[in-house]
C-alpha cells in the first residue's frame, strides 16, 4: 500500500478510535446512572437519555473539531486584502458555536505580517 494511503487510514482510525472513547464514556455513565437508580420511571430515563444525548453530542463534536484543528493547511490561505499568502501562527483556543452548543476547541490561525490580521480559516 502507498505510504499516502497508510497515513490516511491511521488518521481515520485515530478518529474513530477517540469517537468510541466517547460513546462508551456516556454509554458508562448512563449504566452507572441507572444501577443507582433502578427505580427510575420512563420520565425519569427520558431526562437522563436526553442529558447524555446532548453530552454525547457536544463530546463528538468537541472530538471531530479538535482532530480537524489540528491540521494545517499547506499553503497557508491567501489574505483577502493584498492576497499574499498567511502564513501558520499556532493554536489558539477558539469556541465554536453550533446547534449542538458551544464546543470549546484549539484551532489553527493564520497571520498576514503585511496587513498585520489574523484569521481563523472558514470550515
Ligand atoms: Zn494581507
Amino acid at each position: 500500500m502507498p505510504q499516502e494511503q497508510e497515513h490516511e487510514k491511521m488518521e481515520k482510525n485515530e478518529l474513530a478510535v477517540a469517537v468510541e472513547e466517547a460513546t462508551a464514556a456516556i454509554a458508562g455513565e448512563m449504566a452507572e446512572w441507572y444501577m443507582q437508580h433502578p427505580q427510575a420511571n420512563l420520565s425519569e430515563i427520558e431526562q437522563q437519555v436526553l442529558r447524555a444525548r446532548k453530552r454525547f453530542g457536544e463530546q463528538l463534536m468537541h472530538t471531530v473539531l479538535a482532530k480537524r484543528g489540528t491540521e494545517r493547511e499547506v499553503p497557508g490561505p491567501s489574505c483577502s486584502e493584498c492576497g499574499a499568502e498567511m502564513h501558520y501562527k499556532g493554536q489558539k483556543k477558539r469556541r465554536v458555536v453550533s446547534s449542538i452548543g458551544e464546543t470549546p476547541m484549539e484551532r489553527g490561525y493564520y497571520y498576514c505580517s503585511k496587513c498585520k490580521r489574523s484569521i481563523f480559516p472558514p470550515g
